[in-house]
Order: C-alpha cells, then sequence, then structure tokens
C-alpha cells in the first residue's frame, strides 16, 4: 500500500492534521492503540478568554476560525451536531472582581470575547452573590461524538489500524518510508502523552497534565449555560452536567480516584446547594508545555518525520489551528511560528 502520509493518534490532533489532508486530497493512513484518552474524555470546552486573569489566549481569533470551520465542515459531511454554542458565565467571588472585569473588557483583544453587562444569579441552587460576567463566543464540541463519527468513517475506508505503533517496523529511507507493507512520504506523530514512547521525539519537553471529570444528574439545577467558579459546570440535557476538571501533575494514569473525585465534589458544593448523583467518572493526561505553546515540527535528522502535539489544555481550538500550519510547512515549505515550532527546544 503507497499513501502520502502515516498518521499515529487520532485524537483532536490527529484528526485536525488527517481533516488538512483530506481537504487537500492526500492519501493517508492512521494508527491509535487507544492507550491515551484526553480527547475522548475533554470537556470540549472552546473559550477565548483565561478567565483566571482575563487576558485573552493566544491567537484567539485566528484559532477559533479555524477550528469552528473544521467542525463545521465535519457536522456537514457527517450530519452530526459537535458544535454547540453556549454561553460561559464566569462566576465572581468579589466587587473588586467585579472591576477586574469591566476593566479587560475595555481592551483592545478582549472587548469582543466579555460582556459588559452585570449578570444577577436568580437560580436557588446556585450560590453566586456577586453575579456572573457573560464570556461571548463560547461553545463546546461533543469530542467523544467527533471521535467515535471520525474512527467509522476512517474504519469504513479501510485506513484505521486500531494497534500500537512499532517504531521498531519503521525503516527510514531519505524519500521514503516503510513500515510493513505500507510506503510513506511522510509520517506525523500525534500521540499525546503517549510520545513519551516514541524514540525519535521522546526528548520534548511535555509535561503530563492529568485530569478528571465528573458527570452529574442533578434534577433541580436548571442551568443552560456553563458555570465557571472552581470548577467548570457543563450542561449535557437531560439533568446531566460535566464538573471539572482537575489538574495533577504527579499521576501519568487514566485511572480515576478518589482524591480527583472528592476534590471535584469539594469544590462543586461551594457553587451549588442542590441534590445531585455522580453517575460517571472519568480521567485522562493532557499534553502540556511549560510555555503554554504546542510541539509542531520536523525532527532534525528524519525530514519525513513530524511531530504535532502539547495541545495542552486547549485542544478544542488550538488543535485545528497548528494542523493547518503543520500542513503548510510540510508541504507549501511555509515557515512555522516561532512560538510553537519545537526548535525553540533545541
Ligand atoms: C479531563 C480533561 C478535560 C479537558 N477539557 C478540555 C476542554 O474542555 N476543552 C479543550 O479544548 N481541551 C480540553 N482538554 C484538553 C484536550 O483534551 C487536549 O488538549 C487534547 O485532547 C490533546 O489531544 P491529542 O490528540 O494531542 O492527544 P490524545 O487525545 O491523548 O490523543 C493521542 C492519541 O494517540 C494514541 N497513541 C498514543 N501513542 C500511540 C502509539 N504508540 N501507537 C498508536 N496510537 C498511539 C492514543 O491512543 C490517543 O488516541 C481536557 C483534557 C482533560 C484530560
Amino acid at each position: 500500500m503507497k499513501v502520502d502520509y502515516i498518521i499515529v493518534g487520532s485524537g483532536l490532533a490527529g484528526i485536525s492534521f488527517c481533516e488538512q489532508l483530506r481537504a487537500h486530497d492526500k492519501s493517508f493512513i492512521v494508527f491509535d492503540d487507544q492507550s491515551q484518552q484526553s480527547s475522548v474524555v475533554a470537556g470540549g470546552l472552546y473559550n477565548p478568554v483565561i478567565l483566571k486573569r482575563f487576558t485573552p489566549v493566544w491567537k484567539s481569533k485566528e484559532q477559533l476560525q479555524i477550528a469552528l470551520q473544521m467542525y463545521r465542515n465535519l457536522e456537514q459531511e457527517f450530519h452530526v451536531i459537535l458544535d454547540y454554542k453556549i454561553p460561559v458565565l464566569r462566576k465572581f467571588t468579589s466587587h473588586e472582581e467585579q472591576n477586574n472585569w469591566f476593566a479587560a473588557s475595555d481592551k483592545p483583544h478582549l472587548s469582543e470575547y466579555l460582556s459588559t453587562k452585570l449578570i444577577k444569579n436568580t437560580n436557588v441552587c446556585i450560590e453566586a452573590p456577586f453575579g456572573f460576567g457573560e464570556v461571548l463566543q463560547t461553545g463546546r464540541i461533543d469530542v467523544k461524538n467527533l471521535i467515535d463519527t471520525y474512527k467509522m468513517y476512517l474504519l469504513q475506508n479501510k485506513i484505521f489500524f486500531k494497534e500500537e505503533f512499532n517504531f521498531k517496523a519503521l525503516q527510514i529511507h531519505l524519500d521514503i518510508l516503510e513500515y510493513n507493507d505500507i510506503q510513506a512520504q511522510y509520517i506525523v506523530f500525534s500521540e499525546g502523552y503517549g510520545v513519551h514512547e516514541n524514540p525519535f521525539f521522546k526528548e520534548l519537553p511535555l509535561i503530563p497534565t492529568k485530569g478528571e471529570l465528573l458527570t452529574i444528574h442533578a434534577p433541580e439545577l436548571n442551568i443552560d449555560y456553563v458555570l465557571k467558579g472552581p470548577v467548570f459546570l457543563i450542561p449535557l440535557g437531560q439533568d446531566l452536567y460535566l464538573v471539572g476538571a482537575t489538574y495533577n501533575w504527579d499521576e501519568t494514569t487514566n485511572d480515576i480516584t478518589i482524591k480527583g473525585k472528592v476534590e471535584l465534589l469539594t469544590k462543586l458544593r461551594t457553587i451549588i446547594t442542590c441534590p445531585f448523583d455522580v453517575v460517571n467518572h472519568v480521567a485522562g493526561i493532557r499534553p502540556t508545555v511549560k510555555d503554554r505553546r504546542p510541539l509542531v515540527g520536523q525532527h532534525n535528522v528524519h525530514k519525513n518525520m513530524f511531530v504535532l502535539n502539547g495541545l495542552g489544555t486547549r485542544g478544542v481550538m488550538i488543535g485545528p489551528y497548528v494542523a493547518q500550519q503543520l500542513y503548510n510547512f510540510i508541504e507549501f515549505g511555509l515557515p512555522l511560528e516561532h512560538e510553537i515550532d519545537i526548535k525553540r527546544f533545541q
């Protein structure tokens, strides 16, 4: 079999790159062993503002434009709903925070994202005496549905191998790569935290950041917006809500923990007062980087080998953006932005 590309990993990074390949009529095959599940468990929120400091996300406008177009295209092609437009309300904890919000909403890159209206809380289940500020242009991508749908498409087209990529079987020549009976021009590794076992890119400074999320059933809560307090509360419909997430730098397994659950429930109880049941609990490892920029680029020896990783806490928005950058770099020789290029660490 001859293809243009081999892709290793079909999380948000891998799928975003595959979408570039499909858009340009390139042939490819995908390997995924399901060892990582950051994308599968992700809350799926996209939000152009860092809500701790009220600052804009890096390249928020460009990221949103490219990402939302990609999800729209997928919705149309696969007849699924992926993008749920939903406002994010940031709970204020003091008058000082309200003032900081309104000061930030005046700034050039934030005015389009931060509403200047103070929203009062009218929900008896929610503790929010200082009210909320609304973030605009936000939403939730149903990432699990995206991944399931995409895998189905890949399987139907016989271009998906549900198996671990065997690095020892890869033969690297100057102009071609051989892997068992497959010949490819290029290979792109998008393995999330799995990259730590990749002999070609394992030196990259990727930091595993474990995250846990709960799903609760809360029939009296009745909110139709994402509530951001000490945790996010994300409505899924049918009185179900995602509660998350934790940040843990000491663990690298996908196992759920009592500690994670207790942390989330403790924080949740500072926001809502109504009864609820926990109906699900998941965990995954975010591929994060100290400078909070992705890891994108070319192997320094093998010029037909590339990496697309480090999507961190915001894979929904940044994945499609960096996938386009990588594609343009490989196929059109356009330089990568220095901030995302792995060369910054060499
Ligand atoms: C709890 C939690 C909540 C989150 N919430 C949000 C959110 O609301 N919004 C947001 O934007 N982001 C969120 N994120 C972050 C987001 O999920 C990540 O940025 C994104 O999933 C990273 O995608 P990825 O494709 O790089 O990695 P992964 O999703 O980890 O995908 C890598 C894939 O590669 C495969 N793989 C690895 N090694 C091999 C191998 N050797 N052979 C074959 N296959 C291999 C894995 O099985 C996996 O499928 C959250 C993350 C977590 C953990």
